[in-house]
């Protein structure tokens, strides 16, 4: 029973050999939809992983980062840049850190102080809060309004018809830059559905940009996640979020 338990243990595929596997998906759907595979980034969902599996991604070629937890994803933060500092690492490329999941008020320090994107704005006070504490040495931070594309009664993230108000507010505050939006669907029942709900995240970015009232367009669209990667670049994602199909599952 030991023996049969290592070798299932030894046949998980490696973390590198997920991340070729995933930048391959990606190409095809990009090319699919006659877009240039360039033109979509992958963000590494890690949250749930260790500073270890991190690193084996990095050591593969991958630098940016999502993580939903903000306390374990400072902690992978920290752990990553003193591995990063070893001489080992000198030429190593720099990491950027996204955070995708809920925040309260009383993490926005963090948040301001650790991570270079935040994708989970839905309300002005937060979005104020990691402006006034961003601090000054670091340049702004990159912000996505998560918007409730479809209306989920206990999701976060703002209404579609709030989304365009709080886009121009928060393009007004001095130490963030507003980029885009991020939306979560529920579960579809089939790739047309998932890309109808892309769709309206896609139509939403192009009638705020539209109106005008921000400084520059926004020019990301985080949308896409391990089981709906292709019907969201079909709708014009630039940033899928991918963590499963790379780390495995979550447990
Ligand atoms: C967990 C998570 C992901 C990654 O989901 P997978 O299905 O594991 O690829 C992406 N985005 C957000 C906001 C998440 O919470």
């Amino acid at each position: 029973m030991t023996f049969l338990h290592n070798s299932v243990v030894n046949d998980k595929p490696s973390i590198a050999s997920q991340l070729t596997q995933v930048r391959q998906h990606i190409t095809q759907a990009a090319v699919a939809a006659g877009r240039e595979p360039d033109s979509v980034r992958l963000l590494a969902v890690s949250k749930t992983f260790g500073a270890d599996a991190v690193i084996e991604a990095v050591q593969a070629g991958q630098t940016a980062f999502g993580e939903n937890y903000i306390q374990e994803g400072v902690e992978k933060i920290q752990a990553l840049r003193q591995w990063l500092a070893e001489p080992a690492q000198s030429g190593q490329a720099a990491l950027e850190w996204h955070c995708i999941g809920p925040i309260q008020s009383n993490k926005t320090r963090w948040v301001a102080e650790n991570f270079d994107w935040v994708q989970s704005v839905d309300r002005l006070k937060i979005a104020q809060r990691l402006s006034e504490q961003r601090p000054a040495d670091l340049p702004p931070l990159q912000i996505c309004l998560q918007v409730n594309i479809d209306g989920g009664a206990n999701k976060s993230g703002v209404s579609p018809e709030d989304a365009m108000a709080l886009a121009q507010a928060v393009a007004k505050l001095p130490r963030l830059v507003l980029r885009g939006l991020m939306a979560i669907p529920e579960p579809a029942p089939d790739e047309a559905s998932a890309r109808a709900v892309h769709e309206r995240t896609s139509a939403l970015l192009a009638q705020i940009n539209a109106a005008g009232g921000l400084p520059q367009p926004m020019d990301t669209l985080s949308m896409g996640m391990s089981a709906d990667l292709a019907p969201a670049i079909a709708a014009g994602s630039t940033m899928v979020r991918v963590g499963t199909a790379i780390f495995g599952g979550r447990g």
